[in-house]
């Protein structure tokens, strides 16, 4: 009689918060995460996950990285317009 070993159960992802199964990936940091270690935050036209450990140190947003930026540009903006105000005040 041939052995028909059963491979027992398929390898789930468990959650990197708990040890429940994973549902998907966190939006960030890409760490499975299961429902209940998640928040659910809106991105534009789609719903991310992002997991708790993520939410706690940089708030559901998607793009903190993106905000930084901005604030770069604008001081840049900041600083020519101030050279282009200083180099008007010198010519008269
Ligand atoms: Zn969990
Ligand atoms: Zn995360």
């Amino acid at each position: 009689m041939p052995a028909l070993m059963s491979s027992g159960d398929p390898p789930d992802a468990k959650c990197a918060l708990c040890e429940r199964t994973a549902v998907g990936p966190c939006a960030r940091c890409k760490r499975p995460v299961c429902g209940d270690c998640c928040e659910l935050t809106e991105g534009g036209a789609t719903t991310f996950a992002i997991c708790l450990t993520c939410v706690k140190r940089g708030g559901n947003s998607l793009a903190p990285a993106y905000r930084g930026l901005v604030l770069w540009l604008a001081a840049i903006v900041v600083g020519l317009a101030a050279f282009a105000a200083l180099t008007i005040a010198l010519r008269r």
